[in-house]
């Protein structure tokens, strides 16, 4: 009773701009998990991984030994191949997580981070040259 009483003692105006205010304070600036960025740093991703996948590969051919997993995991090449997509998969999980919780500079960073270090490996596994 008291309620309604208020309500009609407002101009009409004012409740029509209430109305119209509340959806657009919902709506919080944000971003499209699968944008730009996003699927930029996924490929340099998967790039990487598929490097550590290739260079690893070369050393081992010339003989040299696995230090992370072992010669028998990396010499198996579809479950190597699997952990490396595994890797992937994860690190666009995390990167998911962290959007939906709102910290989309560390969402960025999972995947930089990954094609940094990523990057780091490959270029080393590239070096190795024949074991002595
Ligand atoms: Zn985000």
């Amino acid at each position: 009773m008291l309620r309604s009483q208020q309500e009609r003692a407002k101009p009409h105006a004012e409740l029509d701009h209430q109305v119209e205010v509340q959806p657009a304070g919902l709506n919080r600036k944000t971003h499209r998990f699968f944008d730009r960025t996003n699927l930029m740093l996924f490929a340099g991703v998967a790039a990487v991984r598929t490097l550590d996948y290739t260079s690893t590969q070369h050393f081992r051919r010339l003989g040299n030994k696995e230090v992370l997993l072992t010669n028998s995991i990396v010499d198996n090449k579809p479950l190597f191949a699997g952990i490396e997509v595994a890797g992937t998969a994860l690190s666009i999980g995390a990167a998911y997580w962290l959007h939906r919780t709102g910290h989309h500079k560390l969402e960025r960073w999972v995947s930089i981070v990954h094609i940094g270090v990523g990057t780091f490996g490959d270029a080393h596994n590239y070096s190795l040259g024949p074991a002595h």
